[in-house]
């Protein structure tokens, strides 16, 4: 379908759905999903093969054993704790394993997988006999670049003779010299530099090219030039192409299609969320005041699991955190005045569990899954611009898959007649009843 972005809940392109008060990039979005995360997202959905080599059938392989890796790096893969491949990996590892080797486009959400599985599907490439780069990983942020190049040395730590190089701002090379390293993970400008115009490298033999994160490339300027310039001059040709999204879009695919040639093409789809096996409660409020009054009710409640409290704007969000910490609740808050350093900070203290509680506005949370989360307090319910009810927002933050057995809780703050209004349409929506709950009386949540 055109312009389909369901993936982060359509998260980004479309149209603002609230008085935003703050902006985050894509590529911001990424990283801070990527630091957030816990482990693998379970996804009951099957693999959709969009296209394959007729000659070389797709199949899937339930164990690392049975992928042929070399010992080290079989070894790597278990003291990272991974036991068994997640589903993309079950299906793409083989096929990025093949000899001779094939293309591959894949897509799936945040978490599913896919850095794990082209890492080591890049360790694996690697002939360590030969002292110059092989492999190139074009990633679209400092950050994510670094991120990559984390995986890939934990999972090489027992194969001490592959090197890796970060091609990113702040790395230097003197004039003249030849880079020796036989992995590159970069970022398209500094790999530009590097490769077109100082000859650090040469891009004719690279025999694994892997573009990371394509949805976020594309969505950051003069990447997607530059993505070309470098695929221009990757000429080798055994060249592997590893290409992949979180997203799924038709600029995602034509990006795609004119980086990578005769590719095999997976997709997991994303689960659907569902309110089942949530609570919904609502809490009636006459202002803000009385909002607050509820929160710190219920603060007993909700900080038993792990909380996330959504207000409509940043100003919201700051007096909240503001007056729960002068009444000694521990709070942290993840707003647009932080520095990508310390919002990391939050996320990473969050993720530990050493904060209990996260107070954020939407467009910061928007299309940031986080899942440890088993209660949602909306102190502001979420409307679009003409200020009725935004389910899907609503969805997205209360909503789980299927994956979750586990109840969750929403508590939804209402003051006034036109809130109130929002949580009928809401109830009406989901055809599900949102109980009334007195937070004098929180015994009354289960
Ligand atoms: P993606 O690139 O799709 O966002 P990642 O490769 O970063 O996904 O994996 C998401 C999380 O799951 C990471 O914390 C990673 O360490 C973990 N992970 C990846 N593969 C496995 C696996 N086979 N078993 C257990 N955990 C895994």
């Amino acid at each position: 379908k055109p312009g389909e972005q369901v993936e982060n809940g359509g998260a980004e392109g479309g149209p603002k759905k609230e008085e935003d008060d703050e902006e985050i990039s894509v590529a911001e979005k990424a990283l801070l999903q990527k630091i957030v995360r816990k482990g693998l997202i379970e996804n009951k959905n099957d693999i959709e093969v969009q296209r394959k080599d007729p000659s070389s059938p797709l199949y899937h392989v339930k164990t690392f054993e049975a992928m042929n890796l070399k010992p080290a790096l079989l070894k790597g893969v278990y003291a990272m704790g991974f036991y068994a491949p997640s589903k993309i990996q079950e299906t793409a590892l083989p096929t990025l394993l093949a000899d001779p080797p094939q293309n591959m486009i894949a897509q799936s959400q945040s978490g599913t997988g896919k850095t794990a599985a082209f890492v080591l599907a890049m360790l694996s490439r690697v002939d360590t006999t030969k002292d110059y780069p092989q492999v190139l990983c074009l990633s679209p942020t400092y950050e994510l670049a670094i991120q990559t190049g984390e995986v890939a040395a934990r999972m090489a730590s027992y194969d001490p003779d592959i090197k890796i190089r970060f091609a990113v701002r702040g790395e230097e090379v003197n004039r003249g010299e030849k880079i020796t390293e036989h992995i590159i993970i970069g970022t398209p400008g500094k790999v530009v530099d590097w490769a077109l115009k100082f000859r650090f490298f040469n891009l004719a033999q690279i025999t694994v090219f892997i573009l990371d994160e394509a949805d976020v490339m594309i969505a950051t300027q003069g990447h997607q030039d530059q993505s070309y310039r470098i695929r221009k001059g990757l000429t080798n040709p055994n060249l592997q192409i590893m290409f992949f999204s979180a997203t799924y879009d038709e600029e995602v695919m034509e990006f795609a299609e004119a980086i990578v040639s005769n590719p095999v093409i997976i997709r997991l789809k994303r689960e659907e969320e569902s309110l089942d096996n949530i609570k919904q409660y609502y809490v009636q409020c006459k202002d803000k005041e009385e909002k607050y009054q509820a929160i710190s009710n219920i603060y007993g409640v909700i900080t038993i699991g792990q909380a996330m409290i959504f207000c409509r704007t940043r100003q919201t969000s700051m007096w909240l955190a503001e007056k729960m910490k002068k009444d000694g609740h521990a709070v942290a808050m993840l707003s647009g005045e932080l520095t990508v350093e310390q919002r990391i900070a939050v996320l990473d203290r969050f993720r530990e569990g050493k904060d209990k509680v996260l107070i954020t506005t939407n467009v910061l949370a928007r299309g940031i899954d986080i899942e440890q989360v088993t209660i949602v307090v909306n102190f502001d319910l979420p409307v679009d611009m003409k200020r009725q009810a935004d389910c899907d927002t609503y969805l997205h933050r209360i909503g789980r898959t299927g994956r979750f057995g586990k109840a969750g809780i929403a508590i939804n703050l209402v003051d006034g007649s036109e809130s109130f209004a929002v949580l009928k349409q809401i109830e009406q929506h989901f055809g599900k009843k949102i109980m009334k709950l007195d937070s004098e009386d929180v015994d009354e949540i289960e």
